[in-house]
């Protein structure tokens, strides 16, 4: 008999089967009316639009609730429920707001993006101990290391601290959804709060959920009362490059510096391809030394990576005696079984 089964189909999406479920994990595309699990709202994480027309997939889809209005308010009309599917548990990743990494047979974890650093409202995530592991390998290089929260929150709140005693007004700038709602919460205090119109209605999502931001106004209704005019200000603004028009135009007319926070600021070139004045290598995924981290919570015989550098973070786990295996590399237009396990017994393909 067999007790579960990983397999990458034709498209190259993931998918989990036992005898009575087979459920595909973050798919793009799928190819027929199977279970879904959307692990978070990111829109890289979300169904084709047109082809979640397609199916219908009404009581199939698996996601937290958060994920569902998100996802919803987002243009994709996707639905929850979860009770019938007594294999499979979600469990928190520490991402964004309603992030989940979905345990499939108490036997599978996959991650989906995933941060176990406590950042304001987040809290540091349970890793399961499992036999199949699939990770996110975003920053699956060594040269990904983050440093600690508490110094980058010193650094900022120093630096916004020189600006205001210069008048000068401050842009903090991060993904609308997730790294700008933890922004708001961190750095919330310094006043006037103004945040995008974008990053305004995803933290009134955030509220409605129970998580305690700040309050703040949106751009628009700032500029409406020319709040702009009255310098220092701080701003959360999605992350975009220091030469758009609309950064441009705040930092010519207003002088308003700006900061920018992602993983990709640990490249020292990071901030002048950007364009930014500052920025600050502060991640919603874990670096390097966390992912290892969750392996050795995790305790897998087999490892298998996705998203980013899925190849050299497979490497250097084999590197270290574990059996890793990067998604990527199997990619091929038939559908392969990456592991099936038969009654406890291994039984790989490769
Ligand atoms: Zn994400
Ligand atoms: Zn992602």
């Amino acid at each position: 008999m067999i007790e579960y089964k990983v397999i990458l189909d034709k498209n190259n999406e993931i998918l989990l089967e036992n005898n009575k479920t087979k459920i595909y994990l973050d798919p793009i595309h799928i190819v027929d009316e199977d279970y879904v699990f959307i692990s978070h709202a990111h829109t890289d994480h979300l169904l084709n639009k047109a082809h979640l027309k397609k199916f219908n997939l009404n009581n199939k889809i698996i996601s937290s609730n958060e994920t569902s209005v998100i996802a919803n308010i987002r243009g994709y009309n996707i639905s929850n429920n979860l009770e019938p599917y007594e294999d499979i548990q979600l469990i928190d990743n520490g991402h964004i707001l309603g992030s989940k990494g979905l345990l499939f047979n108490k036997k599978v974890f996959y991650t989906g993006d995933l941060s176990t650093r406590k950042r304001a409202f987040l809290n540091k995530p349970e890793i399961p101990k499992v036999e199949t592991l699939i990770i996110e390998s975003t920053f699956g290089k060594p040269e990904y290391k983050f440093p600690p929260l508490d110094k980058i929150i010193y650094q900022v709140n120093s630096l916004i601290s020189e600006m205001y005693s210069r008048g000068i007004p401050v842009i903090l700038m991060g993904y609308s959804l997730g790294k700008a709602q933890i922004l708001t919460a961190l750095f919330g205090a310094w006043k006037p709060l103004i945040v995008h119109d974008n990053i305004y209605q995803f933290n009134n999502i955030y509220k409605n959920f129970g998580i305690v931001l700040e309050e703040s106004i949106s751009l628009s209704r700032a500029k409406e009362k020319n709040m702009l005019d009255k310098k220092p200000w701080v701003l959360i603004y999605p992350l975009i490059s220091g030469k758009h028009t609309s950064i441009n135009y705040l930092k010519e007319k207003y002088g308003a510096v700006t900061i920018g926070f992602s993983g990709w600021a640990v490249n020292k070139n990071y901030c002048h391809i950007m364009n930014l004045d500052y920025v600050f290598p502060f991640s919603d995924h874990c670096d390097f030394d966390e992912l290892l981290e969750v392996i050795k919570k995790s305790r897998p015989e087999k490892i298998f990576t996705v998203h980013g550098f899925q190849v050299e973070f497979a490497k250097h786990l084999n590197h270290l005696g574990y059996n890793a295996e990067p998604v990527n590399k199997l990619k091929g237009r038939k559908t392969k079984e990456l592991k099936t396990y038969k009654n406890k017994t291994l039984d790989s393909f490769f």
